[in-house]
Formats: C-alpha cells, structure tokens, sequence
C-alpha cells in the first residue's frame, strides 16, 4: 500500500537530495521540488564574475562529504564526481610570514610545532583518529547512535565539551596550535568561549586528515548533478522553479520530507501539525548570518608564507586572541574591524574553474544575523595583511549580504546558513526537543534539512535520516 502512495521532497539541496535518493532506494515514487531555477541549495556552481570564472556561491569545501556513510555508499563517482585534493588541506597565516598548515598526515602536522606542541598534538588527535570510523558513524549517525560506545564517548566528550579556547589552552603551550585549533572551532558561527566549540574543531581536523578537505572538480554542482543522475535513474522526478507554499498543493496522501528549516515548515505545514509541536518549532533558534565575497583572480594570490600557497582552504585571523574576539563581537551583536574570515582557492589544484593562468577565491566573515555592514573592505585588508599585493590581482568581484543569501535561498533566515544555531543545547534538539528529530506528530510530514540533527555541513545525513523516519509510515 505505502508503495503506491505519493512521496514528496520539498527542496532540492544536498540533504533534499539524500532523502529523494534514500525514498527512492527503497522504492518510492518519489517528485522533488525545487523553488529555485537549479537544483543544489547550498552546493551549486555558476558564473557569478566574468565569462569563464566558475564560482560556487555556497559550499567548496567538501570536509564531510566523502566520510559521509551515505553518500560514500552512492558511487557518485558514476556520474562524473571527482575529488580533487589539495596539496594541504588548511592553512593558518601570521604576522611573521609564517603559518601554521593542517596537513594529511598527523605526524607532518605535529612536527611543524615545537617538541612539546608536537606531542601534545599526537596525544590529542592520534587516539581519536585511530577510532574516527566509529566516531564518524556516532556524529552523522542518528541521535542515540553514540551510545554503544561510551568509552570513546567519553574520550571525545571531556576534550570536545570545552570552549576551544580552554582546550587550546590547556593542550598547547605555543600560539600556532592554538591558533589552528581556535580557527576550526570558528566555523561554529558562535562566541569560542562557548562549551562545545572544541567538539566542532576536533571534528573538522580529524576530517582533515582523514580525507583532506577535497572540492568537487568543475565545482560544488558536480556533487548534486551527480546525485540528481542517479535519483533520475532509481525513477525519481524533478521540478525545479517550483516553490511549495502550502500542503494544499501536493497530494492529499503524499508522505512529504522538507529540506526546510523551520520557519518554512511553518508557513507551508502549520495548519496540519499540533499547536504544542507548532509552539516548539517557531522557538527554534537562528544564528549568525555570513557576508561573502567571491573573486575572478588574474593570478595565484601571493601570500606570503609558502605553504598558504598551496593549501585548498585558508584561515585568516592572526591569534586565537584575536579570532575569539572576532566571533564574541558577532555573538553580541557588532561586526569586527579584523574579521576572522575563511577563505578557498580551488583554482589551485583544479584549473578547470578559470580561464587559463587565471583564479577563482572566495571568502566570508560572519555578522550578526541580517547585518547590512558592508564587510568588503575589511575582509579584503584580511586578506592583503598576509598577501600583499593580493588587491591588485582582482579582475572581477561578486558581493553576497546575509540579506542576498535569504533571498537566493529562503532557508537562510537572517543570513544565517547552517539552518540555524548549532550550539551544544541546539544541537542534540534540532529542530525540537524529540527522540526522533526526524518524524513530526503529523504521520505524513518528515524534516530532513540541516536543522536536524547532525546539522549544517555537506554530508546529506539529515536529509537519509529524514527518509529513513518516513519509510517507517504505517
Ligand atoms: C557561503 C556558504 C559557504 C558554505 N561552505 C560550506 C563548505 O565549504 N562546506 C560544507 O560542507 N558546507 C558549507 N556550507 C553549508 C552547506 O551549504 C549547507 O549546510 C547545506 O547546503 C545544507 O543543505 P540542505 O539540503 O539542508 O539545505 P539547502 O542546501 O539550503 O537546500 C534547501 C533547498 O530548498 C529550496 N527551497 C527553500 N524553500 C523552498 C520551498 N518553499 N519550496 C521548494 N524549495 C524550497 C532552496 O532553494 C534550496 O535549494 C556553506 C554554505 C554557504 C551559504
């Protein structure tokens, strides 16, 4: 019977996506739509600058897609994904002309510190890297999926709870680590002095080292065209250029997974879910919005300390002094004149995306959500403060405002892009307190989006695990 019921998604990004593949795996007739003219949400590629430049005005950097259980499993590679690696998955600048890199190997990573840092890095992350398959399965799997194993639990927890700057602190006697630590604790989009911060950073380097940090080649859409190809071929359909606004428009019986955050399942859904669950949902929190540059380079951008070069992603804030700063001004309410800003250079180890000799860069900074500051210049002189000359190199230049990002996307309330805040409270009651974040009371309606659980990030786990709670419809 339920195999001839309608199933709908509602959003075609990367976890949208991931339950239209998963619905369909299992033998569902499955129609996506899409309010936007493409497909891909947060993971697209288009020319945003000059003919021939290949931007992604979203997502680059593909730290969890290739550890992800679900779409490691998809053979994507099928349908033209490729991985390109850089030499050096991250790297971290400072005033001297040096940097600190995040390289594949622990051990390379660890070296580059003085012996006592570089011990210390060993005894941090080499027992959680000898363990980061299961530790992989407990973060991306469901809620409750941590729980049979408490000891390796427990090993990350006590490091993962601290705010980053505690642990840094406590771990490192010299401000490189610390620094390195303080810049992947930031792509939390909270104050660092938080609890729970260092639990994003460990996650993010032990991703790092595990799989390097890869970008898709050609661009972010290669990874959601491949996964459109193969929904295509499981039989599923897409519609692109579609908004849905309310439940009335779809099937009456249709099981329905949404690719939406909150406020959306609200306006679409409101009338069919109980006034408790509606209260819930419309107290879920948003967080800080990001301000974006995207740039067309007539040449590689000179930083200074060599190994910046040749590193995929970079980190640009000096001190973990500072970048706590930084992200305690956006935490209440005020942008930073020195902004930590986080910054890709595909073109580097993948050409296609540029004319020839050419590059493609971007970088954002966070603002306090629905900020109108325009960050141009600030983070422009981040960038020029360890790569002098880097202005001059700039041939055509693409600015997106947390009020721009809304409005490409109406899931980015306020700017906000990790489909709300994902602080420790919210991030195991994504989008409300509920052992099955997944299911809402109304049997027909699942959520699959980032705001559940494991969260923002390309990995499209929200979106198998939302599937997965509307196969179980009676
Ligand atoms: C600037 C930026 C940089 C990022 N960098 C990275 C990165 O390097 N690495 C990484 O892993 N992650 C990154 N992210 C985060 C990542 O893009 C998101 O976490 C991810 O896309 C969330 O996927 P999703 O499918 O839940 O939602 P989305 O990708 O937001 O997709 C939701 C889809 O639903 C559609 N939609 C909305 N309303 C409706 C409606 N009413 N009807 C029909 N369709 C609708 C939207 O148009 C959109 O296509 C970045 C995000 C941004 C914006």
């Amino acid at each position: 019977m339920s195999g001839e019921r309608p199933t709908v998604v509602v959003g075609a990004g990367p976890n949208g996506l991931a339950s239209a593949i998963a619905l369909a795996q299992a033998g569902r007739r499955v129609t996506l739509y899409e309010a936007a003219a493409t497909i891909g949400g947060g993971s697209r590629t288009s020319g945003m600058t000059l003919p021939g430049f290949r931007h992604d005005p979203c997502s680059t950097v593909h730290a969890l897609a290739p550890s992800s259980p679900f779409l490691a499993r998809l053979g994507l590679e099928r349908f033209g994904l490729e991985w390109v690696r850089p030499e050096i998955p991250l790297a971290h600048p400072f005033d001297d002309g040096s940097a600190a890199s995040l390289h594949r190997s622990v051990d390379e990573t660890a070296d580059q510190f003085p012996a006592v840092d570089a011990d210390a890095y060993r005894r941090l992350i080499g027992p959680l890297m000898d363990r980061r398959q299961t530790l992989w399965e407990m973060f991306l799997g469901p809620i409750g999926g941590a729980l049979p194993h408490p000891g390796l639990m427990a090993r990350f927890g006590v490091r993962g709870l601290w705010p980053a700057p505690t642990l840094a602190g406590a771990r490192f006697r010299t401000a490189p680590p610390r620094a390195l630590l303080a810049g992947n604790a930031a792509h939390s989009f909270q104050d660092l002095r938080e609890p729970g911060t260092s639990s994003i950073a460990l996650m993010l380097t032990l991703a790092a080292h595990a799989d390097g940090w890869p970008f898709a080649r050609g661009g972010s859409q290669a990874l959601v065209d491949a996964m459109a190809a193969l929904l295509r071929e499981l039989g599923g359909t897409i519609v692109t250029g579609h908004p849905i606004r309310s439940l009335r428009e779809l099937p009456d019986d249709a099981t329905v997974v949404f690719d939406l955050t909150p406020r959306q399942i609200l306006a679409i859904a409101g009338d069919e879910l109980p006034a408790g669950y509606r209260r819930r949902l419309s107290r879920f929190r948003y967080g800080a919005a990001a301000f974006k540059l995207d740039w067309a380079l007539s040449g590689p951008i000179p930083w200074v300390a060599p190994a910046v070069r040749r590193a995929g992603t970079v980190h640009l804030g000096g001190s973990l002094a500072e970048i706590v700063a930084s992200e305690a001004a956006v935490a209440h309410g005020h942008v930073s004149e020195r902004p930590f800003v986080l910054l890709t250079q595909p073109t580097i180890v993948d050409p296609s995306r540029a004319p020839v000799g050419k590059h493609v860069a971007w970088a954002y900074c966070h603002v306090p959500a629905g900020s109108t500051v325009d960050m141009t210049d600030r983070i422009e002189r981040q960038v020029e403060r360890f790569a002098p000359g880097f202005r001059d190199l700039i041939i055509g230049r693409s600015v997106t405002t947390p009020s721009d990002f809304e409005r490409s996307n109406e899931n980015y309330v306020n700017g906000d892009i990790n489909g709300g805040r994902q602080d420790l409270l919210q991030q195991f009651t994504r989008p409300v307190p509920r052992l099955d974040p997944y299911r809402t009371p109304n049997p027909r309606l699942y959520i699959g989006s980032s705001s559940t659980p494991p969260g923002g990030g390309i990995h499209g786990m929200s979106g198998f695990h939302g599937a997965r709670a509307a196969l179980k419809r009676p």
